[in-house]
């Protein structure tokens, strides 16, 4: 992204989009911050430039004490009240509230855009390093970008008052200062494309390191690591990268070392403290041309301009930078979203109807297809299965008929309606699902079960936890329903096992008031006691409610009304299990296989 150039007018306006919210959401701290510069130069120009040489003219003709008093009082109260006062009053006040409140408002509108983005964004890896890199970096980018205008209100402001006083005392000063900033502006830009360039090269080394990195303290690979000859193999490989790195490091910052000597002798010191100093001693002391302090004030003051413009300089570079960072979030922010709410569909029906799949097809964003031609009805009520081996295309089938995708080809209809035309939240609250990948949140217990704001009704829970196989664990459990769920945030927050947070999940789905429940894989991580249990509480569920299975597991599905077995992407062979045994095709035999396993 650092080699991506955007048009100036889209760099302004990302620069501002930031900004704006800033502005919005804490006026009156935004505009403290972007003033901070601005007060600094002043103050140096007034304090540290102009009142030395006053004092030392006052000294050089005798101006009267009292005059001098006067005004060092007014520039001390001045200075005490902006500089000190102030500050100290938004850094302990006003800061704390107002940067949260900007904060808040950013990852508000992140979150919301993550929550209905499509799924098939997941699937781009551009797009997703993008979401997951915008959810990071928002918030501390709208601090730079304020950071960045102060400095550009500032420099401008220091270089005006500054530019206007030493045009009135001595032209050379400012032709000098000029010259030097011509300097300053072209060997910036030169060090900028060395070190951006440096940088891309140390990307992917600091990348490679830290993953490596990763790998030695994350818990997932703990296991692996300490059951595989892998550590060698990782050790040599973070060696030659943290080695390459210092190679890098060493040749780069050589040549970023001659560009700052040239920035600081050549602009700054020849021009400055050997020229213009020079000129200045000789006007004012062979030639009388003006007072000592007025030299001194001079010499400050151009110090001060060459400060200014090379700040200027630095800043304006600045401001692309944002701009490219910022472009990634307004690009997440303003993506389109394909399956969302729209304004005319029409309400889903109260009572949930047949599910069809009428000729479906479907490939994920630049890939094969992995259903095809599928035609199929669910009846209200229903008990269906899907089977078949892994990658076959039974997760993909749900996640169409829950609308996480839209189909290809075909079209699915809930009661003869498509459903892209129905509402999509209400369409998605028919379904109760457990997915193989399902997440148990650092929440309580009941919330993990509710799912919602709303307090877990016992009386409706305490059955489930039963038919879930969950409520020996339960009673075991010393808060109950307020158990804290995983050390996230709590000391004392329980991890359960495989099986138990499976458990946990199947409770959450049987708990939601749905037509539909999907189970992918329910029973991937229960014993076989728990796996009958399962069974036996699908089938005895309310007949109002369709439950569709997925599983590789027959043992699970054989009591299904339906079963569907699939292979690459087909339906091959569907019907109840007896049908399906007398058919004696590839059910029968991946049956009979999985049997032998358990014998
Ligand atoms: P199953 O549930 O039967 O194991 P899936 O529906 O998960 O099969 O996967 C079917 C095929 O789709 C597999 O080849 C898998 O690699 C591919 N696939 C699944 N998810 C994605 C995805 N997000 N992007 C691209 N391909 C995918």
């Amino acid at each position: 992204m650092s080699g991506v150039r955007i048009k100036a007018g889209r760099t302004i306006s990302n620069n501002w989009f930031l900004l704006k919210i800033a502005l919005e959401e804490a006026p009156l701290f935004t505009i403290e911050q972007l003033s901070t510069r601005a007060r600094h130069e002043i103050i140096v120009f007034v304090e540290h430039i102009y009142m030395i040489g006053y004092i030392i003219d006052s000294i050089q003709y005798g101006r009267p004490f009292a005059e001098v008093f006067w005004f060092v009082l007014a520039v001390f109260s001045f200075v005490t009240l902006v500089a000190q006062v102030l500050p100290n009053y938004v850094e302990t006040k006003l800061k704390p509230v107002s940067k949260e409140k900007i904060r808040r408002r950013i990852r508000k509108e992140l979150y919301r855009k993550a929550a209905e983005m499509d799924l098939k964004n997941y699937d781009d890896p551009e797009y997703y390093n993008e979401f997951v890199w915008a959810m990071g970096e928002a918030a501390e980018r709208t601090d730079g970008v304020i950071g960045s205008c102060a400095t550009l209100i500032g420099e401008i402001i220091g270089i005006v008052v500054v530019a206007a006083y030493v045009l009135t005392q001595d032209v050379l000063g400012l032709v000098l200062t000029c010259v030097s900033v011509v300097g300053l502006l072209v060997l910036t830009n030169l060090y900028k494309k060395h070190w951006i360039s440096f940088m891309e090269k140390l990307k992917p080394l600091e990348r490679k390191r830290d993953y490596i990195s990763r790998v030695f303290y994350l818990q997932e690979y703990a296991k692996e690591l300490r059951m595989s000859h892998v550590k060698p193999k990782l050790y040599q490989e973070f060696h030659e990268a943290a080695g390459q790195i210092r190679e890098l490091a060493k040749k780069e910052t050589r040549k970023l070392q001659i560009l700052e000597m040239c920035v600081q002798y050549g602009c700054s010191r020849l021009l400055f403290d050997g020229i213009y100093l020079t000129w200045l001693l000789f006007q004012a002391i062979v030639k009388g041309a003006f007072g000592y302090g007025t030299a001194v004030t001079l010499y400050n003051s151009c110090g001060r301009l060459q400060n200014c413009s090379r700040g200027l300089a630095r800043v304006l570079t600045d401001f692309p930078e944002h701009g490219r960072y910022i472009e990634k979030i307004r690009h997440f922010l303003e993506c389109p979203v394909e399956i969302g709410q729209r304004e005319e569909a029409e309400s889903v029906e109260a009572v949930f109807s047949d599910l069809s799949l009428n000729h479906v097809s479907f490939a994920y964003p630049g890939c094969e297809p992995v259903l095809k031609d599928i035609s199929l009805t669910i009846h209200r009520g229903e008990r269906v299965a899907f089977v078949g081996y892994n990658g076959a295309g039974k997760t993909t089938l749900v996640k169409l008929l829950l609308r996480l995708y839209d189909v290809t080809e075909g079209s699915i209809t809930c009661g003869g309606r498509d459903i892209r035309n129905l509402k999509l939240d209400e369409y998605r609250g028919q379904f109760a699902t457990l997915f193989q990948d399902y997440q148990l949140f650092a929440a309580t217990l009941g919330e993990n079960i509710v799912m919602d704001r709303v307090p877990i009704e016992e009386g409706k829970a305490e059955p489930l936890l039963e038919k879930s196989g969950f409520d020996s664990k339960f009673a075991k459990l010393p808060a109950g329903y307020d158990t804290a769920l995983t050390r996230e945030f709590e000391e004392d927050g329980v991890s359960f096992s495989g099986g138990e947070s499976q458990m946990v999940g199947i409770c959450r789905s049987l708990y939601q008031d749905s037509s539909v429940i999907v189970l992918d894989e329910p029973s991937s991580a229960l014993d076989p006691l728990s796996e009958y249990n399962l069974n036996h509480t699908m089938m005895n569920l309310d007949r109002e409610k369709t439950v569709i299975f997925i599983s590789h597991r027959l043992s699970t599905t054989r009591l299904a009304d339906r079963i569907y077995m699939l292979e690459d992407g087909r339906i091959v062979e569907e019907g109840s299990h007896e049908e399906l045994m007398k058919l004696d095709g590839k059910y029968a035999s991946m049956f009979r296989m999985q049997m032998e396993k358990y014998r």
